[in-house]
């Protein structure tokens, strides 16, 4: 088996990988405690976490967002990271030298922030010099480098505009039909739109907003916040070259020529 495939990499595959990966990258000093458990999550938020018992030092598991099944190169690299952060556990049990928490700063050492210090970032740095296709981080951004990008799919985002200025983006759900008055409906319910637009856009640029459900309408309690840097956030997505407008309140835009009218939409909405 290929380490590095086209295919996603399967629930299975993971137990292999951390073999391969401890013996590689760590001369197998990995020894996974009593029930340790390897798995995909759902989470979108985190790509990888390392539980232990915050008592024992104990390790219970490494969970791997499912979505990076498909991204073998981010895959490798996530759960490295992970593996760094149970051997500093594992090292703390074996010798009880706090050193290995990275908990706090050590004078003169580097320190990013807490479990991402002196001894996590000397094991990053020598697992990339080494291994220089590692490309491991303290934080890794959805889309990077690392991911097959023919395999990010794209989303729709709702851009609500308010008056002067201000404004808030959604991410449409990823199974979301995409209804334009229901989406006028929930942009009405939480704030005051002067115009909505549904873009079409690349996956990665799609992250980092609220998700609205499924059936296009805003999640129970979610708070109408407004996007700080509206204006430019806005622009950039609705510049990109691969962006699609597919509704604006102000008028539907021949997929062409969507970016040039949306930039001079202010003149004509002004001369409406
Ligand atoms: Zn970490």
């Amino acid at each position: 088996m290929p380490e590095i495939s086209r295919q996603p990499v399967s629930p299975d595959e993971l137990g292999e990988l951390f073999q391969t990966y401890n013996q590689r990258y760590f001369n197998n000093e990995l020894v996974p405690s009593e029930g340790f458990s390897l798995r995909f999550s759902r989470s979108t938020q985190l790509f990888g976490c390392f539980r232990y018992c915050l008592q024992t030092h104990v390790d219970w598991a490494i969970d791997i967002s499912s979505r990076l099944a498909d991204h073998p190169r981010a895959l490798r690299s996530t759960l490295v990271h992970e593996m760094i952060h149970m051997l500093a556990h594992q090292k703390y049990r074996e010798t009880g030298d706090a050193f290995y928490l990275d908990e706090h700063p050590v004078p003169g050492e580097p320190f990013v922030n807490a479990d991402h210090g002196a001894y996590f970032l000397s094991q990053v740095e020598r697992l990339n010099r080494q291994w220089p296709e590692l490309h491991i981080a303290v934080t890794s951004h959805y889309g990077n480098h690392l991911y097959e990008h023919d395999r990010i799919p794209p989303r729709h985002l709702l851009v609500v505009a308010l008056e002067d200025g201000r404004g808030m983006i959604y991410g449409l759900h990823p199974k979301a039909a995409v209804d334009i008055s229901q989406l006028q409906r929930t942009a009405a319910q939480l704030h005051d739109p002067s115009g909505i637009s549904v873009l079409k856009v690349r996956g990665e640029l799609a992250e980092g907003f609220p998700v609205l459900r499924k059936d296009n309408r805003a999640p129970a309690r979610m708070k109408p916040l407004s996007l700080r840097g509206f204006e430019e956030v806005a622009g950039s997505l609705r510049s990109h070259r691969e962006t699609v407008t597919l509704y604006t309140d102000e008028l539907v835009v021949d997929q062409m020529v969507a970016n040039e009218v949306l930039v001079n939409q202010e003149t004509m909405v002004a001369a409406a």
